[in-house]
């Protein structure tokens, strides 16, 4: 142990408390013996501080810069870039104090329908992974401690705090787990945070087997594990697992419920000193560095200046059909679109950044050299049809040579605690589209969304530019691209299907009721549509530029590639050049082709360069659970260089000896896994995959501590049920004014233990029993719960507190 002295100090409650928030954002210091308080806060894509007098439920926060989210960023394929932004998103956390940023998010894409994905960088491990070790480079180069999230197989935001990810040990460790792995053994996050979800059966944060055996023996992770806010269920458990800290704090109930576990001698208390040990090292470190610089004025210009590199490095150019763009100087451009005048720049929750300012290209398009025809809305953002405002919309485009079209996703469409339900546009904005061409042939649209959309209405439009969501600088940023000042160089970092219908985890997605089966496997993504032969929108990697690459003269062997990139065509211009592996003759069964490495390169008008890229333990591994480990299948394996996951220009053959070990299934076994065909599993080859029984997975009338407020719809207690249905419809009527109440859902898809986890010590654990007894029984039961829940909440006016005494 690195801090004994300081532990010796400790009592057992203060160490107990340690483990456990202070309150919402923060941990107990203890000054006799030199603990320092520090502060944690959100985000991934900017700083967001609640403010000291903010009224809970506001998410009233400090000013911040608002930079692009992930899912923007990843389309840089620059981890770099990444580290820029974390840099400045950490000098932004020191000076309000803040020692612990939560972020970045780098859950999979598995189904484009998460609620979150745009907080997330990709489908694909190995571009996420990188993506956020830069990102935690940048913010630990500040001596703030990044804390990459969900730690894992958190893929759906529905009932997230009460689902159970049933995922096979080898999708687990090849997609989802890959990229924590890379940003722990690469980027040294001092923190990371465990889900709220089970895996296999175990919260994430008490699961021994993703924070002990993984974590930190197989990757060597040397900080502490946080959980999720209101993510814990049984705190000793997750003190056993190697969970280092649960926020937020509740007064002690927690802490005093471990006090009693090392009493009852259900824990020994050297696992609990481990743990604050572990927490230490972080604490104190963290705290040193970021002191001097508490209150310290950011450069906002400066900042709100990196926004919009980051953003222009990240923008995808769809389509650009006859070189339409970038746009000839003194264009005469209508500017079409309710984006354009209230941008749509980030998503929904706890990530919402109070911006430092938000351009607008209504007021920013002045600045360049087009010439306005007009500017007109054209629809509502929230979908109500408005004939006028299409009338008027279409009058003006008549009257230009180019119509700048601004459509996408509203507000309401992309929120954590939410899945959206399609992935389809708003009809109104489609309906105007369509309107638009009929009397304008050059569209341009513009286009804001932070996850895949289906795109049928594509040939409607001349051009696309996709900004995803921008962040606070987009504005001009965009239109830095359309006018030819920058060059678009982003690349998707995930697929657009044909439609939703496609997409691999689709008849798995969302879960149903506690289990979410992944049963599509290692298929995510592109790794589906590539093995399968299903056409798509825009595959992985996909993204054009004003000027043209050529590819040349590969040389191949298991530690690298090296080719020659030329820029052939008349303007300066970067190319993200993407490595595929693909066994050619596999005997475990594979995708047929996967990202091994990537490089994003930038080349004047005519320059050539000879660019080398790693391969490195990843490139040919697969994970055996026969061996448990990871393996090589020793065989042939082609080496692809492309400019898309669909587009290969060059292929060289190696020979790989492989590691030699017994193969973990037969020829002829998992069929439907061999061939992509994973759109109907059956039960029984599932089960082969995952290796053990299926959990039932049911929802039981009798409800638990563990099962979700949603659940009392069927509840034995008829006042229960109609609780159910006031909260339904309470969140039905906000969802129906485009204004989802996020906090109402979150309460919503919780267990009753929440309660006691997010209340701030209000609930105690035995007042979430006394409310399971309640709902679980007809009236002589509610009353019983009732009563145990009234000695319950007196017990707990008597205790609460009692963590005051740390000081
Ligand atoms: C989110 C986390 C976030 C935390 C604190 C949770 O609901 O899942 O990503 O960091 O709240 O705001």
């Amino acid at each position: 142990m690195k801090h004994k002295e300081i532990i010796a100090k400790l009592t057992l409650e203060e160490k107990c408390c340690l483990l456990s928030g202070r309150d919402f954002w923060s941990t107990y210091g203890i000054k006799a013996a030199g603990v320092p308080s520090v502060s944690l806060s959100d985000g991934p894509h900017g700083l967001r501080k609640e403010r000291k007098d903010a009224k809970p439920g506001t998410h009233d926060s400090y000013p911040a810069t608002c930079f692009p989210t992930a899912a923007t960023a990843a389309n840089s394929w620059d981890p770099d870039l990444g580290e820029e932004i974390g840099k400045a998103i950490a000098e932004e956390a020191a000076s309000r104090g803040v020692e612990v940023l939560l972020g970045p998010g780098m859950n999979i894409k598995r189904n484009p329908l998460c609620g979150r994905n745009f907080e997330y960088f990709s489908e694909d491990p190995y571009l996420a992974g990188k993506m956020a070790a830069g990102y935690i480079r940048g913010i630990q180069s500040q001596g703030i401690s990044a804390c990459p999230k969900h730690f894992a197989a958190n893929n759906m935001e529905l009932r997230r705090l009460a689902s159970d990810s049933i995922v096979d040990e080898r999708t687990l460790r090849e997609i989802y787990l890959t990229g924590f792995e890379i940003a722990v053994k690469e980027a040294d996050p001092k923190c990371i945070m465990a889900s709220y979800n089970e895996v296999n059966g175990v919260y994430a944060n008490e699961n021994r087997h993703l924070l002990q055996e993984i974590l930190r023996d197989e990757w060597g992770f040397s900080g502490f594990v946080v959980s999720d806010w209101g993510a814990g269920d049984d705190f000793t458990e997750g003190v056993r697992a190697g969970s280092n800290l649960e926020m937020p704090g509740n007064k002690g109930d927690s802490a005093w419920q471990l006090v009693k576990a090392v009493t009852d001698g259900r824990i020994s208390e050297s696992t609990v000193d481990e743990r604050v040990d572990e927490l230490l090292d972080v604490v104190l470190s963290t705290y040193g560095s970021t002191e001097p610089r508490k209150g310290r004025p950011f450069d906002m210009d400066a900042h709100h200046a990196a926004a919009m590199r980051a953003c222009e490095q990240s923008i995808v150019l769809l389509k650009n059909d006859s070189g339409i763009l970038p746009l000839k100087k003194g264009t005469r451009v209508a500017v079409i679109g309710d984006f354009a005048f209230e941008p749509r720049y980030q998503g929904a929750g706890s990530s919402l950044v109070n911006a430092t300012r938000v351009e607008r290209c209504v007021d920013v398009i002045k600045d360049f050299p087009l010439d306005i025809a007009g500017f007109e809305r054209g629809f509502l953002r929230s979908g109500k049809k408005d004939p006028e405002l299409v009338k008027r919309a279409c009058e003006l485009a008549a009257k230009a040579d180019a119509v700048l079209f601004y459509m996408g996703l509203d507000e309401a469409s992309e929120a954590e605690n939410l899945d959206r339900k399609d992935m389809k546009i708003h009809l109104d904005q489609i309906e105007l589209l369509s309107a638009l061409a009929e009397v304008n042939e050059n569209i341009i649209a513009v286009m804001a969304a932070g996850s895949a959309v289906e795109m049928p209405w594509e040939s409607k439009c001349r051009a696309i530019i996709h900004g995803y969501l921008s962040g606070q600088a987009g504005a001009s940023a965009i239109l830095r691209v359309i006018t030819g000042e920058t060059d678009p160089s982003g690349k998707l970092a995930e697929t657009y299907p044909l439609s939703y219908e496609d997409v691999p985890s689709a008849p798995y997605f969302p879960a149903k009721e506690r289990n979410v089966e992944y049963r599509e496997g290692l298929y995510v993504g592109y790794r589906y549509y590539e093995t399968a032969g299903v056409p798509v929108r825009y595959p992985f990697g996909y993204g054009l530029s004003y000027t043209t690459f050529s590819y040349s003269g590969i040389r191949a062997s298991r530690d690298k590639v090296s080719f020659t990139l030329t820029n052939t065509g008349e303007r300066d211009g970067a190319e993200i050049a993407e490595v595929y592996v693909s066994a050619l003759d596999p005997r475990v069964l594979r995708p047929a082709r996967e990202l091994k490495g990537f490089c994003k390169v930038f080349l004047k008008a005519g320059e050539s360069r000879r660019v080398e890229i790693k391969l490195d333990d990843k490139a040919f591994r697969y994970f055996s659970t026969k061996t448990d480990r990871f393996e090589e299948d020793g065989g042939k394996y082609e080496i692809q260089v492309g400019a898309s996951s669909q587009d290969i220009r060059l292929r060289e053959t190696i020979e790989i000896a492989g590691t030699g070990a017994e193969l973990p299934y037969g020829p002829d076994e998992l069929p439907h896994y061999r061939t992509g065909d994973i759109r109907d599993v059956p039960d029984e080859e599932f089960r082969k995959l995952y290796g053990r029984e299926i959990p039932d997975g049911k929802w039981h009338r009798t409800l638990g501590l563990n099962d979700s407020i949603y659940q009392i719809r069927t509840a034995k207690s008829l006042k229960a049920r109609l609780i159910w249905k006031y909260l339904k419809k309470r969140i039905d009527r906000s969802m129906k004014r485009g204004e989802p109440d996020l906090d109402l859902v979150f309460l919503f898809n919780m267990p009753f233990r929440a309660f006691s986890k997010i209340s701030g010590g209000l609930f105690s654990l035995d007042m979430c029993r006394a409310l399971v007894t309640m709902a679980n029984g007809h009236t002589a039961a509610f009353l019983a719960g009732a009563c145990a829940f009234a000695v319950a909440y007196l017990r707990q006016r008597k205790t609460a507190n009692r963590s005051d005494m740390i000081k």
